[in-house]
């Protein structure tokens, strides 16, 4: 046995977290699972509660549901997921629609919010669907665009904001830990230059939610968003969740007036009232079905903790550098994730040319990764559902690969 496959066997024998692996479904051909930052694997647990709310609250109940509770489950959930992964309290977050329609909805309400304001500060190397959303607002609103040039193979940097914030910023939007070198912001200080500037930030925090310690109120944000079907493992497409702080809810107002996010939907009313709170950012009816996985999640990671969830992240993502450092680098791998731990979200890049050649290859081979352009194999090791074994063998086919076709 090699000195890495020892390592992975000792940090495994010295994990706490070790017996969560067995809360998650087996899945048949899969030798190594890497893309727990895409799409998170299911637990035995989610199957067992689709069954039963099918069988349960969704046959028996059927249109009485909407009476019993399912109205107060965007809340009930938001505010778990606040509280266990978010740093929020109660009443400022809602589970609904999916990331890109909640990022549209907070961002035309702020933009609305600041009408003498005529800029948007965003960064060109964003997830896709932030700069499109953007992109339409502006559009629509007739607003200018500031985009910050980030280094792809790090991310947004307060001394970067500085210098884009003005007296007509009315909003900010990055993303908390960038989706391809897994670079982590500096929340509090771009927050702090950005509020003294006059200007709303919006944090993306799809590849935060359930990885890295996200802490919305004291980090003095306005408005955030996130998937839930990444770390917290809600499913493919499972809904997303929006954060609008309380000071600025009768304040914004977002544009799909719909009747689930009226002051009294069952009254049918003439015309559209807000409802008070969070509970206005909803517009149609809540994807109850959709959220029941995330109930399964949610005591998951009550029971496993964030603390212990970010711990073991830096152990696995650490590993991934030992390994890419001494197994990889001699064929020409960079790392191009931060090695510095307080930057480094929950993944790492490597990056090669022609790696995009290898995603199907290490797919046969039952090692399931992914590929972001340009050249770059994201390693995203979920680390309730992934050991330092399993990285190892994933790596280890990685290497053979790479050998035979360099
Ligand atoms: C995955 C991801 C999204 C996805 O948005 P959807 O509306 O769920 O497709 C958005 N933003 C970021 C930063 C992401 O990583």
């Amino acid at each position: 046995m090699d000195d890495l496959a020892l390592r992975a066997e000792s940090l495994d024998a010295a994990d706490p977290l070790a017996a969560y692996r067995d809360r998650f479904l087996p899945s048949g051909d899969l030798l190594c699972y890497l893309a727990g930052n895409s799409l998170g694997r299911p637990l035995r647990a989610t199957a067992e509660l689709m069954d039963g709310f099918i069988r349960g609250p969704w046959a028996d109940r059927l249109v009485r549901g909407w009476n019993d509770e399912w109205m107060e489950w965007p809340l009930r959930l938001g505010d778990r997921l606040g509280g266990l992964a978010l740093g929020a309290a109660a009443g400022q977050v809602v589970i609904a629609d999916s990331t890109t329609v909640l990022l549209y909805k907070l961002a035309r309400a702020a933009v609305d919010a600041r009408p003498g304001r005529r800029r948007v500060v965003l960064d060109t190397d964003n997830f896709p669907t932030d700069r499109y959303v953007l992109e339409g607002i502006a559009a629509e609103r007739d607003l200018d665009l500031v985009w910050i040039e980030t280094d792809p193979r790090a991310g947004i940097r307060a001394e970067q904001v500085a210098d884009a914030v003005d007296e007509d910023t009315a909003l900010v939007l990055f993303s908390h830990v960038a989706y391809r070198s897994a670079w982590m912001a500096d929340a509090v200080a771009i927050n702090a230059l950005a509020r003294a500037a006059g200007a709303l930030t919006l944090w993306d925090l799809s590849h935060s939610a359930g990885s890295v310690p996200v802490d919305l109120d004291a980090w003095g944000a306005d408005l955030a968003v996130g998937c839930t079907y990444k770390y917290l493992n809600g499913g493919p497409g499972a809904p997303a969740f929006a954060y609008l702080r309380t000071g600025l809810q009768e304040e914004l107002r977002q544009p799909i007036r719909g009747w689930m996010g009226h002051r009294a939907a069952f009254e049918m009313g003439p015309v559209h009232e807000f409802a008070p709170g969070v509970r206005a950012l909803l517009s149609g009816t809540p994807p109850i079905l959709a959220m029941v996985p995330l109930r399964a999640n949610l005591d998951l990671l009550e029971e496993a903790g964030m603390e212990a969830v970010r711990a073991k992240s830096l152990l696995l993502t650490g590993y991934v550098l030992d390994v890419a450092d001494e197994w990889l680098a001699p064929f020409g791998v960079e790392v191009v994730s931060p090695r510095d731990p307080v930057r480094r979200g929950g993944h790492v890049t490597l990056r090669r040319p022609g790696f995009d050649r290898l995603l199907e290859p290490l797919w046969r081979a039952g090692v399931v990764s992914d590929y972001r352009r340009p050249d770059g194999l994201r390693i995203g090791p979920a680390p309730l559902s992934t050991s330092f074994t399993e990285v190892y063998r994933g790596l280890s086919v990685l290497r053979e690969l790479l050998e035979k076709q360099p």
